[in-house]
């Protein structure tokens, strides 16, 4: 289920343009606006739900496919390399966008 005011769903929805990478009908992979790497992705599931502290078993099997098909994507992106997957947890992390993602980090030596 997507969900009409979050900004992820729109991109999911084309309702928000992006540039995507890769795309099948579980995941969407697009170029993060504000790139914090050289390569900066973001990972999402066809599925919203906000936190990895809503995680069941149904959205871990969505992460564990997304999971399984990352490697492939980096490494076509300019990650072959070497990258960083990061998903940021709540208010701590710095969560901006409640719509669960992996951020995927690399195209350079990551400095930190
Ligand atoms: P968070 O801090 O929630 O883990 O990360 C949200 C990420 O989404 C940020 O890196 C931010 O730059 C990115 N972002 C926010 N709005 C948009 C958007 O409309 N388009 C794209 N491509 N990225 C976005
Ligand atoms: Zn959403």
């Amino acid at each position: 289920m997507l969900s009409d005011d979050c900004v992820f769903c729109k991109i999911i929805k084309g309702q928000i343009p992006s540039t995507k990478v890769y795309e099948d009908e579980k995941m969407l992979v697009f170029k993060d606006i504000e790139p914090k790497a050289n390569v900066h992705l973001l990972a999402v599931p066809k599925d919203h739900f906000k936190l990895l502290s809503q995680m069941d078993e149904i959205r871990a099997q969505t992460l564990s496919y997304m999971l399984a098909k990352i490697p492939q994507i980096a490494a076509q992106n300019g990650c072959a390399n070497g990258y960083r997957l990061v998903i940021n947890q709540g208010d701590d992390a710095g969560q901006t966008v409640f719509h669960l993602h992996i951020h995927i980090l690399g195209g350079e030596n990551l400095p930190w």
